[in-house]
């Protein structure tokens, strides 16, 4: 029987959609925005100013800051602004906009680094930083600092080609595209970590994936096992997966390296091998795009910089009028309101979804039914933590954990009352959060 972990659901994934459409590269765009924060931690600052002339992997933001990842020019060409655009986040984002030359010119600094067996672990995380390389799963965590957050303490590395959540398969198609550019970031990693294995986790859906990465590697080979898991999302969540795979359970609060365990996406392990071999960062991304306002939904590879409109028109346009727009999966995605939005590192999927698929109520209620509490895979109490969300009882929601909250969104997939738990649970974490650090600056 294929492993699990308690809770979860199963929509319909939709992903017969696009899981059979391999990737096409469009070409890169006239101009493409690159904001200066693609990466959770501290945005970088720009190194170039309106007017200069920029190669095709130059590195053109950069911060200091530890949690952080620099930032590269996906073409060649002319700086034309330097300001705020809109980010997906819905901010205006400090971003550098370049008018392509369309020469692809090369940045110098572009070179490969040789085999991983004449480099150092140390050199392999410069490496991995320089290339500016984050969490291509959604996180986009910095990777070079959760490699270094978790050094002398991971004995299991975990790759999680769970990809769960619908509608999405571009993590698939990186799968049977380009196993031997995963396998090679893995063996990266184990280098780094001084592992001599590794574990593959991938859906029961993805059993073509199964056979091509199998026989990508190594004849015989013992080091790198894969593991097939139950289909049901949140599989991909680092908590679920981890306990899926090993059975250890991470403490509310910590991350997979207290329970000695690594995890990182197939793309970025692809992302990895890129920049130790060729010295590319990363500048492109694959990109699914679906959704049932989409005309001819498929996976494509764009620079990063590319506008959402450009993507939506290499996919036939819009088969109808988008109701919702939705830069990542219809669970953990955030909802866009201009598709002139640029494309970033962790941009995995744009859906573009017609209006009858919108399951609004004008008067959400609870019936009690209980089934939030049955699917969510932190085992909290949604429907109690909603209430007191309502009444401002925020101790009792403190007491519930409410900050354990993965907003899988598995609570509002359920709920029959179309109650918005996942939204809510997201303002009372960041509520708390202000009122810890309040508290904080007043004890001080
Ligand atoms: S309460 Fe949070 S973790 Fe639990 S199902 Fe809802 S969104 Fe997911
Ligand atoms: S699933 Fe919705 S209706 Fe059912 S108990 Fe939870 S909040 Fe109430």
């Amino acid at each position: 029987m294929a492993l699990t972990f308690r809770g979860g659901v199963h929509p319909d994934d939709k992903k017969e959609l696009t899981r059979k459409k391999a990737f096409e590269t469009i070409p890169a765009p006239a101009t493409v925005v690159i904001p200066m924060l693609m990466h959770i931690g501290q945005p970088c600052q720009p190194l170039v100013a309106k007017g200069n002339k920029v190669k095709l992997g130059q590195k053109i933001g950069e911060s200091t800051a530890p949690i952080s990842a620099p930032i590269h020019s996906s073409v060649s060409g002319t700086v034309v602004a330097v300001e705020p655009r809109l980010h997906p986040n819905g901010n205006m984002v400090m971003s550098v906009v370049i008018e392509n030359d369309f020469n692809d010119t090369l940045d110098e600094s572009v070179r490969p680094h040789g085999s991983v067996e004449s480099l150092s672990a140390d050199e392999l995380i410069r490496i991995i930083r320089e290339a500016g390389i984050v969490g291509l799963g959604g996180a986009a965590f910095p990777t070079h600092a959760k490699i270094q957050s978790g050094l002398g303490k991971v004995d299991t590395l975990i790759i999680n080609c769970a990809e769960c959540e619908p509608y999405i398969t571009s993590g698939h198609r990186t799968m049977l595209e380009r196993p031997e550019e995963i396998i090679g970031g893995i063996r990266v990693l184990m280098k780094i970590y001084r592992l001599d294995s590794a574990i593959i986790a991938i859906e029961s859906n993805k059993l073509d994936a199964v056979r091509v990465l199998e026989k990508a590697l190594p004849q015989k080979s013992s080091q790198i096992k894969i593991k097939v898991l139950k289909t049901k999302y949140p599989q991909g969540a680092e908590k679920q997966l981890i306990y899926t795979v090993t059975g250890r359970e991470v403490p509310p609060g910590q991350l997979p390296a207290a329970v000695g365990c690594a995890v990182f996406n197939q793309d970025t392990c692809a992302a990895i091998h890129n920049a130790v071999t060729t010295g590319m960062p990363l500048v492109t991304r694959g990109v699914t795009v679906s959704g049932s306002a989409i005309a001819n939904p498929k996976n494509i590879i764009c620079r990063i910089g590319t506008p959402l409109s450009e993507l939506a028109a290499a996919a036939g346009g819009y088969r109808e009028e988008p109701f919702k727009l939705i830069m990542g999966g219809p669970m953990m995605g955030v909802a866009l309101t201009d598709v002139e939005i640029p494309v970033i590192k962790n941009t995995n999927a744009f859906l573009a979804f017609s209006q009858y698929e919108d399951v609004y109520s004008e008067h959400p209620t609870c019936i009690r039914c209980g089934r939030c509490v049955k699917v969510c895979p932190m085992n909290l109490l949604p429907i109690y933590m909603h209430m007191y969300y309502q009444k401002d009882m925020f101790d009792e929601l403190e007491k519930l954990n409410v900050s354990d909250c993965i907003e899988c969104g598995c609570c509002s997939y359920t709920c029959p009352g179309r109650l918005f738990l996942t939204q809510t649970f997201r303002v009372a974490k960041a509520r708390l959060r202000k009122r810890a650090l309040e508290s904080k600056k007043e004890a001080n």
